[in-house]
C-alpha cells in the first residue's frame, strides 16, 4: 500500500472559482452537497493507488485547488467503475466530476508528465480527430516516445522485425471522406448559437 503524504495547504495555492466553475458544469453541481463521509474512497476499488482519494479530490475541487487536483494521478487512475457514483449518499457524481476534470487537465496542460494515460487519451483523440481511424502501431509508438523514450529506442529492432513479418506497421489509416469528418469536427467544435443549451 502506498505511504499517504500529508501536506500542508496554504491560501496562496487556491485558485479562486475553480470549483465554482466546475459546480456550474451539468452533472457536477452536486459537488456542494458532499459531507465527506469518505464512502467514495472506500468503495473505490484503484483508492489505493491514488495519490489523492477520491474524497480528498472532491474536498479540493470544492476549496479551489486547482493545480493540485488537474496534475493528480487520481483522475486519470479513475476507472470509470461508477461504484463511489452508486454509493454516494448525496448522490454526487463523481465519476462525472472526473471526467470532467480530465478533460480540464488536457486543455490547460496540467497533467503529470510522462504519465501514459493522458498522454494516451491526447493522442486517441488527436488520432481520430485527424483520421478518422486509430492506427495501432503509431499509436502505441507515439505513446512510447513521448513517455518512455529510451525504452522505445530499445524496442526499435523489435519493431523492425515485426513490420519485416507484416505484423506490425505504422502506416496511418484514414476513413474515406476526411471532408465530412472535418465538417463534424468544426461543428462540433463551433460554439452554441441560440438558445439556452438546456432543452
Ligand atoms: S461518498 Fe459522496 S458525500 Fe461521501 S465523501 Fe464521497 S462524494 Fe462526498
Ligand atoms: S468511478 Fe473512479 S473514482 Fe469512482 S470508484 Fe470507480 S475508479 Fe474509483
Amino acid at each position: 500500500m502506498k505511504e499517504i503524504q500529508r501536506t500542508i495547504k496554504y491560501e496562496a495555492d487556491r485558485v479562486p472559482g475553480f470549483g465554482r466553475e466546475v459546480m456550474s458544469v451539468p452533472g457536477c453541481e452536486k459537488l456542494k452537497d458532499c459531507i465527506q463521509c469518505g464512502t467514495c474512497s472506500g468503495v473505490c476499488p484503484l483508492s489505493i493507488y491514488m495519490d489523492h482519494s477520491p474524497r480528498q479530490v472532491m474536498a479540493l475541487v470544492r476549496e479551489d485547488f486547482k493545480r493540485e487536483v488537474l496534475s493528480s494521478c487520481t483522475i486519470w487512475l479513475c476507472a470509470s467503475c461508477y461504484a463511489c457514483t452508486v454509493e454516494c449518499p448525496q448522490q454526487i457524481r463523481i465519476t462525472d466530476i472526473m471526467y470532467e476534470l480530465k478533460q480540464r487537465a488536457i486543455q490547460e496542460g496540467f497533467y503529470p508528465k510522462r504519465f501514459p494515460i493522458p498522454v494516451l487519451a491526447q493522442e486517441f483523440n488527436r488520432m481520430v480527430h485527424d483520421h478518422g481511424r486509430i492506427s495501432e502501431g503509431r499509436l502505441v509508438t507515439k505513446l512510447f516516445l513521448k513517455t518512455k523514450p529510451l525504452e522505445a529506442a530499445g524496442m526499435a529492432g523489435l519493431g523492425m522485425r515485426l513490420m519485416k513479418t507484416g505484423r506490425f506497421s505504422l502506416k496511418q489509416e484514414n476513413i474515406r471522406d476526411r471532408g465530412d469528418l472535418a465538417r463534424i469536427m468544426e461543428a462540433m467544435d463551433a460554439p452554441a448559437s441560440g438558445g439556452n443549451g438546456k432543452d
